[in-house]
This record gives C-alpha cells, structure tokens and sequence, in this order.
C-alpha cells in the first residue's frame, strides 16, 4: 500500500477537479490501485463496488485483459499517427465501419476526438460550418436544456445547463438557448398531468424558436436520458415531438449519447429507446470503456455532403486533433466494442435493468427519498427533506456528501449530484451483483438516515 504521506503529496501537487481543495488537504485522495470485474481496490486494499463504472464509463469490467492486448499490440506495430490531409491507419479505418454498422442507418461518417466535450465542440464547429457552406452564416443558435451536460470545454460548457459549469468562467460563451429541462417530478406544475408537461415543454420548445427566429436557429442538442444533471428520463412523447420541431424548422438534431451510447439503456443507443432519429450522434465513454481516452461524433451523410462539397467554395474544414483517430484509443475501441457485442452486454443491461430498478423502486417508501428513476442500468434516488412538497434539504449537497461517504464506507461508489445519487453499474453485472447494489444503497440511506437525525435535519 502507498504511505499515507503518498496520499497528501498527490493533492498537494494536484488540483482535482470537483474537490475541496483544502479540506482534502489533510486527509489525502482515496487512492485506486487496481481494478477487477465491477470492483476497484484503494491502496489500503480496501474494496468497492463500482456502481458508477468510473465516470459512468466503464462497460466491460475494470481488468479486460483484451482490451489491453489490443493496446499492447497496437502499440508496438504503430504506436502513434495522425489522421490529417488525407492519411489514414487500420484501427481508425476499422472502428469508423463499426460505428457506422451500429448507429442508425442514415449515420454515415465519422469525426474522432479523445473526450465528450471534445466531441461536442466539434459538433458546434461542424453545425456551423454547415450553415456557413449552405449561405446562411446566421443560423447559429443551439437549443439545449437546463440541467443538461455536454462537457466543459468553452463552447461544449455553453451548452451544459447547469449553474456551477458556467459561474466564473463567463459561460455560455456561444449562442445558446436553454429549455426547461424535462424532467416531470421537479418542473411540472401542480396539478398538470405528465402530458400536460411535456406538451408544455413542446409549445416552449416552439415558441422559443419562433421568438428567436427559426433563421437563427442551427441545432438541438440533448441527452437522451440526462446524466450528470441527475439521471432524468423525459416523458413519453417528448422526444418525438422535439424531432419534429427540428425537422418543421430544419434545425440539426443531436444525440448526445456520450452516457447513453453502447447499451447503457439496454438499447445500443438511446435515441433508439426514446424514439427519434438525430442528424448527428456523439458517443464516448462506453466506446472503448474509458481504458483510453477518445469519442466520435457519426454524422448524416446529409451532413457530410454539404461539409464536402463546400471546402473548394468556403475553405477546408479547419479542425482537428493531434489524437483524432488515435490509433491506440481506436484499437481498443473496436475490441471493446467487439466484445460488447460478443458477450451481449446490450441484452445484459436490457435483463439486469429488471432487478436493478426495481430493486431500487422499492426506496420510493424510504423517509428520505422523494423519487426514485432511470430505465436500464441508470437511475438515480433524489433525496428530499419533504416528500409531499418535494422541498430539498438545506443546504442541498450536506446530505448527498454524507451518503457517498458511506457509501465508501460500505463498499460502493456511486455519485452524488447534490442530494440525488446516482448509479450506473458496468454493463457486466450479474444478478448478484444487482442485488449487492441495491442491499448497500438501502444501508447506505439507513445510515444517511440516522445521520440526518443526528443532526437535526429530519
Ligand atoms: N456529454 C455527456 C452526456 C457527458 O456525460 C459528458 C461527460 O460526462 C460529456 C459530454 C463530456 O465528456 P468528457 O468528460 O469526456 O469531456
């Protein structure tokens, strides 16, 4: 195990994002040393269940010896090229064919880069240079949603609709309009029936477009089910009914499945799950399971066609990475996404997602939960001080802080956006497992429970 003096080095040479800098100070990051299965191990041996697979990431297992030989073998036959002015290598080549074959039909081509924010930066540049080739320069504008996370890069964080991404930092630092976020237990109205909500959401949708001008409007980007704002499934018809308006107004949708894509829903993707086709789709995480850093944004060949035949009239398309394509990242994609489908870990979430949430539903009676959601193997339980009104507990985060840290003390790692936390168990979960996870989240809000009273707070 590494020394304690080991622990309070590394955060005192690091600043760790999302982390009190000075409390932590004393005591030091939890060191993780190894992985295996749905477990990692810190460096006093300690082990947890990851139940948010890293950062809602990691599909496969945190020890698949596949995907480092992949890397391996890459590594020593070509370790490193690049991808611009027309070159090219194998593994970049291969997982392009692959994405293509999974994403839907009319999603044809594809832009690599090494994360999700990234990837949406990207989309940004690429929606408006599409706009630009077809001579309509001011349509620009994305439509987004409060509560959404697409990243944290400049204009990837204009598009996350939450507070804390955009406070100091001069955000949103794009045109970008946020829509209520649809999220039926939290923004609907007293007494409106769910789909009261989400026509309601529909006609603000419509009349923010037709205020703003649909001649402005380039893009809609959304979450499928939304994650880092707290795991909210919109309401049935929701989705439909945006892809609509994107097509009544030619306003460009897209999928960000960055959490979504490689079966987290149970489906492959979840635009499918919700029902809507998008113009373009951004994937990451799962795609190579975090073991090395990359994403894809898959795009219509619509897209693709109004991009290419435009370079000669308005110049190339001035954007790339050193990593686009990385050929370690793409090899490792390819094998993870191989043995996805090999071991049917899209069908696994699909019959975990059973026991998992309803295992999980079963909190719904629990003193402090408010309500509990997801659909596959996503969910999350939002803790409230008052379960009739909904009102949040004061100061919202004390409570969620608490719980992860129990959590850690029993065994698990899940995350706590606020008071709401969140759990996205790897895709290769048993039913066993499902089980442990849900036994350790009811001590888990027992403990937090006991806690509060301690405390005063209930
Ligand atoms: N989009 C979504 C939906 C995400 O959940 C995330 C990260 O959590 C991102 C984009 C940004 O990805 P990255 O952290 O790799 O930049």
């Amino acid at each position: 195990p590494l020394s304690n003096s080991l622990h309070i080095a590394d955060i005192s040479t690091t600043l760790h994002p999302y982390t009190d800098a000075r409390k932590h100070e004393e005591q030091g990051p939890i060191v993780i040393d190894r992985g295996e299965g749905i477990h990692v191990y810190d460096s006093n041996g300690k082990k947890y269940i990851e139940a948010l697979s890293g950062l809602w990431s990691v599909a496969v297992g945190f020890n698949e010896q596949r995907l480092c030989d992949a890397a391996m073998a890459q590594m020593q036959k070509l370790p490193y090229y690049h991808t611009f002015a027309h070159k090219s290598h194998e593994p970049s080549i291969r997982l392009a064919e692959k994405l293509v074959e999974m994403t839907p039909e009319h999603l044809t081509r594809v832009f690599y880069t090494s994360s999700g924010s990234e990837a949406n930066d990207t989309v940004v540049k690429m929606v408006w240079f599409y706009n630009n080739a077809l001579g309509r320069p001011e349509k620009k504008k994305f439509l987004a949603r409060t509560k959404g996370y697409h990243g944290i890069t400049v204009a990837s964080g204009s598009l996350t609709g939450l507070p804390y991404n955009h406070k100091h930092f001069d955000l949103p630092a794009i045109p970008v309009v946020h829509l209520t976020c649809p999220h039926f237990y939290r923004f609907g109205n007293d007494g409106e029936s769910e789909a009261e909500f989400t026509q309601r959401l529909l006609e603000e949708a419509e009349e923010t477009i037709l205020r703003e001008g649909p001649e402005t409007i380039a893009a809609f980007i959304g979450e499928p089910v939304m994650g880092a704002g707290g795991v909210m499934v919109p309401p049935e018809g929701y989705w439909p009914g945006i892809e609509a308006l994107c097509r009544k107004y030619d306003i460009l949708l897209v999928s960000d499945e960055v959490i979504n894509g490689f079966g987290r829903l149970g489906t492959t993707f979840g635009c499918e799950k919700m029902g809507f086709s998008p113009d373009i789709l951004v994937t990451s995480k799962q795609l190579t399971s975090s073991y090395m850093p990359l994403a894809a944004v898959v795009f219509s060949e619509a897209v693709y066609d109004v991009i290419a035949d435009n370079t000669h009239s308005i110049g190339t398309f001035g954007h790339g990475y050193t990593a686009t394509g990385h050929p370690v990242a793409t090899a490792v994609g390819l094998e993870n996404l191989k043995i996805i489908e090999e071991r049917d870990l899209i069908g696994n979430a699909a019959r975990m997602s059973v026991p998992f949430q309803e295992g999980l539903r079963k909190f719904a009676d629990h003193p402090l939960v408010g309500e509990v959601r997801g659909t596959g193997l996503i969910a999350a339980l939002e803790m409230v001080a008052d379960k009739d009104t909904k009102r949040p507990f004061d100061p919202v985060g004390k409570l969620g802080g608490k719980a992860f840290e129990i959590g850690h003390e029993e065994g698990m790692i899940c995350r706590n956006l606020g008071d709401t936390l969140a759990l996205c168990p790897p895709l290769i979960v048993t039913e066993d497992d499902v089980h442990e996870i849900v036994r350790t989240m009811g001590v888990m809000l027992d403990r937090t429970l006991d806690w509060a009273k301690s405390e005063g707070m209930v």
